[in-house]
């Protein structure tokens, strides 16, 4: 089980504004995630429902294997209490408290106050010696390192962090994402929203959010070109019942959103769509996405075939084993598997191979 996992979460306001739109995104324990695009695509939002700060309009999200939707709210005050770390740009520091009183009313909420604990956090973020400055004595980074620590007073294995350093300047920029770094390297699973992309190269899986739907870029091209593979397969399958590829007909895997395979796809010169409504309407292949399609569904067959006949295996076996080796077998081999077979014209659910070269 994922640390966090989000299934379709969609955020709604009103009819036509999605602040999510079906986000499926997980997290592993120890994780570091930059949340990244542009203003209003849904960041925020998508930080709030997983801090328990605010509630999808429709899909789930769990955290430790709990559906933050099935808890009560007394269960998600004492969720976020308990699991949770929360920085924000701004840094919500009471005015009229020191930085360790500050800081001492976080663990109030956390109904255990023990000073020497809050004194040790406000030195390990390097305030040992602004204890008892206001908020408003201290600069913008000190103000900052003052909310980690508060973060971090209920030692939480998450922490949330939306536009973390939006507000400093380059030096406490570089202090803060210091301390970051050191949470990382000491275990702790960080989501972290920032607009800059030199603070998401420090992570280590960058998403991003674009009018509320998650693209992830962090697919190797390998993960890319067999989800790709898949999809133009499945356009393939499609054709042959007769039925339009679309960005609803087609299922593409979920390790990556749907969308943006499609995207990169696309912009890779492997599919077309109508270009006014983007990928609204029908997808169609390329000559060039057509020619891999087709390769693909080739090897994949010619596979299928020689397991079902010569290895003796059920359509089921058969079916599992080709879908493994359509990745693999080079053009080569699947000519010689082509010819070993006598160049057979369909596999053994009577679909049709493609033609090779190699064929009379
Ligand atoms: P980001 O953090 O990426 O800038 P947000 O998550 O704050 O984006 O907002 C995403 C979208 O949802 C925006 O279009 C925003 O205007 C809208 N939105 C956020 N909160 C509300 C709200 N309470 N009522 C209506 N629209 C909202
Ligand atoms: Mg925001």
């Amino acid at each position: 089980m994922k640390l966090i996992e989000t299934v379709k979460l969609t955020k709604q306001y009103g009819a036509g504004l999605f602040a999510l739109k079906d986000v499926n995104f997980t997290v592993e324990r120890g994780e570091w995630i930059a949340v990244m695009g542009p203003s209003g695509s849904g960041k925020t939002t998508l930080i709030n429902i997983l801090g328990c700060m605010d509630s999808p309009t429709s899909g789930q999200a769990f955290v430790n294997g709990v559906d933050l939707g099935s808890l009560s709210e007394h269960e998600q005050t004492s969720f976020r209490r308990e699991q949770i770390g929360l920085v924000f740009q701004q840094f919500h520091l009471i005015p009229y408290l020191s930085a360790l009183e500050n800081v001492m009313l976080a663990q109030y909420y956390h109904s255990m106050t023990d000073e020497n604990e809050a004194r040790e956090a406000l030195k390990r973020v390097g305030l040992g010696a602004r204890l008892s400055h206001l908020p408003s004595e201290l600069s913008g980074g000190e103000q900052q390192r003052v909310c980690i620590a508060r973060a971090l007073i209920n030692h939480p294995g998450i922490i949330l962090a939306d536009e973390p350093t939006g507000n400093l300047d380059e030096e406490n920029e570089h202090i803060v994402m210091q301390l970051f770094r050191d949470l990382h390297r000491e275990g702790h699973t960080i989501i972290m929203v920032t607009h800059d992309h030199a603070i998401g190269r420090m992570a280590d899986r960058r998403v991003e959010l674009h009018h509320g739907v998650f693209v992830d870029l962090s697919l190797t091209t390998h993960e890319a070109a067999e989800v790709f593979d898949e999809i133009l397969e499945q356009m393939w399958l499609l054709a042959e019942r007769q039925v339009e590829a679309s960005a609803e007909t087609l299922i593409v895997p979920d390790v990556v959103d749907s969308n943006s395979a499609l995207v990169s796809m696309l912009e890779l010169g492997m599919i077309t769509a109508p270009s006014d409504a983007g990928l609204a309407g029908s997808i169609s292949y390329t000559p060039k996405g057509e020619a891999r399609a087709r390769a693909i569904i080739r090897r994949h067959r010619l596979a299928e075939k020689l397991f079902f006949e010569k290895f003796d295996m059920n359509e089921q076996q058969a079916d599992q084993n080709a879908c493994q080796l359509e990745h693999i077998l080079s053009n080569e081999v699947t000519d010689s598997v082509c010819a070993f077979l006598g160049h057979p014209n369909a596999c053994p659910h009577n679909k049709p191979i493609p033609r090779g070269d190699c064929c009379p």
